[in-house]
């Protein structure tokens, strides 16, 4: 299938983002980001949105990860070939750089939707002949860490080199540039420049998302590198909307220069206006792409249910309907596959028997990964032949603190197997596809952040859409599922009645004993009965009506692209 000059003039909105999660083998995400980012791609083009995707093609990846015997974790570069997978685009661009020509090329990736429609998506890089050895390796690793340089360097060639590409490759009507997050926002310089300096076209034509409340998570410049890497080519007015205390801070960079922005749940949207008072900040609840995360023994009952589920994910809304038994046995193939690949992949075993709670997320100290172990008998005692833990998630390669979390759970598990016999289990180099089957493996999937922290979180999402109960602190999207539907899972400690409280929203001692009631008292006897149990399931299966990316991507196209859609899609709530 070729892209020909119908599909780029009818493209109208340019998605550039740092991450797009296409494919778990393909090395272009790290995390939640980068998942969110592939999940919009395939509803928009299931939803035929008229969308070109930008991001860059890391040559070595994001990091393969691996555990020694303590619990260290051990990082390796991703050796791997697009070549053979993508149509190479064949005209260079030329972005400058300091004083240098860098050639930019891209590698084209075609997302195909349910009915045929494609999805350009455009992988910028610098690795081609042409190009000196360390220009070559300015597209190198996704995040990488050794100097602000590279990471300037990798920002200009996604947000200037992203629009620059798109023109030269005949994208000539493109009305909404969508910065998904401050990544891309160099881009705002293209347009600057391609409108002539008019400030007020530039914003009429982005759309800007922020993803992160944490404040560290918004990338910021040295003024110096800014003007060491452009030299004299950054206009004075970007320049001066890009201040920031003497930094250069491309959240305020993309949020100046947007028509349209938003958070990614409606807490987030709270917590990001708290950071930056001076904007108007929507918020649309990120979702989940539905036929890439269901599993196949689940989507076997829904296809029997309502064969057209996946086009119109709003009859999951009466998921209580589905029959206990095929629930039952779906859920049961699905534990049954996980444990078994555990099983090939550790010496230490877990039981088909017990209930399973899955953690994985990346290891960043705000995620609290090693919560429940803060009074580790307790839980030992209330576990012990009832409940087992299955762990995965990287840590950035600079975070020791995240590091030290999984040697953490390390320690605990052997302590909690050599005194009760608990199982906790850490499986290596957690992708797309260890997901898959942990989110539909599990029992229970846990989540324990500090609260208001967690932009959204998504995982929960892919769980409750295959029939797996959440139990977590109330943050992100499952405060609204919770409120949604209480009997989808559980939640953890107090909850949403006062966010400004330090001492509510990161409490070791209270989070934790609220983590050991409900695991007590709830969790583990409602196991024991069968009936409410699959009840619950169902209910959690709801959930999925609303928590897509269908759903997301047709909130972005009314709000943020405003493109008029044939079909508007209504909501229950
Ligand atoms: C879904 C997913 C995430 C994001 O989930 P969170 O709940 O935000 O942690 C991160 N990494 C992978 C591999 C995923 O599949």
């Amino acid at each position: 299938m070729e892209i020909d000059d119908s599909l780029r003039q009818n493209t109208t909105v340019a998605y550039i983002s740092m991450e797009i999660g296409m494919d778990s083998n393909i090395p272009t995400y790290s995390g939640g980001l980068g998942v969110l980012s592939g999940d919009t791609v395939r509803s928009a083009a299931d939803l035929e949105i008229p969308m070109v995707a930008v991001c860059l093609c890391y040559s070595s990846g994001y990091f393969y990860q691996l555990f020694d015997e303590t619990g260290e974790q051990k990082e390796k570069e991703v050796e791997w070939n697009f070549f053979y997978e993508f149509d190479k685009v064949e005209k260079p661009i030329c972005i400058k750089i300091e004083n240098k020509n860098v050639k930019v090329s891209a590698w084209l990736y075609k997302v195909i939707g349910q009915s045929g429609h494609i999805l350009p998506i455009y992988l910028l890089t610098t690795d081609i002949d042409g190009n000196e050895d360390w220009m070559k390796k300015m597209t190198g690793s996704l995040y990488d860490s050794t100097s602000k340089w590279n990471r300037i360097v990798q920002e200009i060639i996604l947000g200037i080199g992203g629009v620059r590409l798109l023109n030269s490759l005949g994208y000539n009507n493109i009305k909404t540039y969508h910065l998904n997050e401050g990544h891309g926002s160099f881009a705002t310089i293209e347009l600057f420049n391609m409108f002539g300096g008019d400030i007020e076209k530039v914003k009429s034509s982005v759309a800007f998302t922020t993803h992160t409340p944490v404040p560290a998570g918004h990338d910021r410049f040295d003024q110096s590198l800014v003007k060491k890497v452009f030299e004299s080519r950054i206009p004075k007015e970007i320049l001066k909307l890009g201040e920031d205390n003497g930094q250069f801070n491309m959240t305020r960079l993309g949020m100046n220069l947007s028509k349209y922005r938003n958070g990614v749940s409606k807490k987030h949207a709270e917590i990001t206006k708290k950071m930056f008072p001076q904007y108007e900040i929507d918020y649309i609840t990120n979702g989940i792409h539905l036929p890439f995360w269901v599993s196949k023994p689940i989507s076997q009952i829904f296809d029997k249910k309502w064969p057209n589920w996946t086009a119109n994910p709003i009859v999951l809304q009466n998921a209580i309907e589905l029959d206990d038994l095929d629930l039952f046995d779906a859920h049961i193939e699905n534990k049954f596959g996980l444990i078994s690949y555990q099983k090939g992949h550790s010496w230490n075993l877990l039981d088909e028997e017990l209930i399973t709670i899955g953690f994985a997320r990346r290891f960043s100290t705000y995620k609290r990964a090693v919560l429940i172990f803060h009074d580790i008998d307790r839980l030992g005692k209330i576990c012990k032949g009832n409940v087992q833990f299955i762990f995965a998630g990287k840590a950035h390669p600079k975070d020791q603190a995240g590091k030290d979390f999984i040697k953490k759970i390390y320690e605990s598990g052997e302590y909690l197997y050599n005194n009760y016999g608990v199982k906790v289990v850490l499986m290596e180099n957690y992708n797309m596809d260890l997901s898959q089957m942990l989110v539909s493996g599990c029992d229970i999937w846990l989540n324990t952040p500090e609260r208001y922290r967690e932009a959204s979180g998504t995982s929960g999402m892919k769980a409750a859409l295959n029939g797996v109960l959440n139990l977590s602190i109330q943050d992100g999207w499952w405060l609204e599922g919770y409120k949604m539907n209480s009997m989808a899972g559980w939640s953890i400690g107090p909850n949403d009645s006062n966010p400004e409280d330090p001492a509510l929203s990161n409490n070791w001692e209270i989070d934790a004993k609220a983590f050991y009631d409900i695991l007590e008292n709830e969790v583990i006897p409602t196991y024991l009965n069968h009936d409410e149990w699959l009840f619950r399931c169902k209910n959690a299966i709801s959930l999925a009506a609303y928590f897509n990316t269908h759903r997301m991507v047709e909130e972005y196209a009314d709000k943020a692209y405003n493109l008029k859609r044939q079909k508007p899609w209504k909501y229950g709530n």
